[in-house]
């Protein structure tokens, strides 16, 4: 299955245009351009797996929004055709939640 480089909107003005501003042996907060809100996305395991994930092309910026998987840890967590969040490394489907929001 052809993923696509995650995607994840501002949970307080929707905007697209967030970027994920530490590294995954840190932690994982995000910046939204648009209204400077911070947030930090992790995910759930569905109890859902899917096989033969093929990773986007090109691959994410280490800027673009990254998460862990909860079941294995692996940052390689991309969108399914029906924007469903997989991990590459296990295939399990996520779904991903929005914690620490904080407002500029
Ligand atoms: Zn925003
Ligand atoms: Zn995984």
């Amino acid at each position: 299955m052809r993923t696509r480089r995650l995607e994840i909107s501002c949970p307080l003005c929707g905007s697209a245009e967030v970027s994920y501003t530490c590294t995954p042996n840190c932690c994982f907060n995000h910046v939204c351009a648009g209204c400077g809100t911070t947030f930090e996305p992790v995910t759930r395991a569905t109890g859902r797996k899917v096989s033969g994930i093929e990773p986007p092309t090109p691959l994410p910026d280490p800027a673009d929004p990254t998460v862990a998987c909860a079941r294995c840890d692996s940052t390689e967590v991309y969108l399914t055709p029906e924007n469903t969040a997989v991990c590459a490394q296990c295939g399990a489907l996520l779904e991903i939640e929005l914690t620490e929001i904080h407002t500029a």
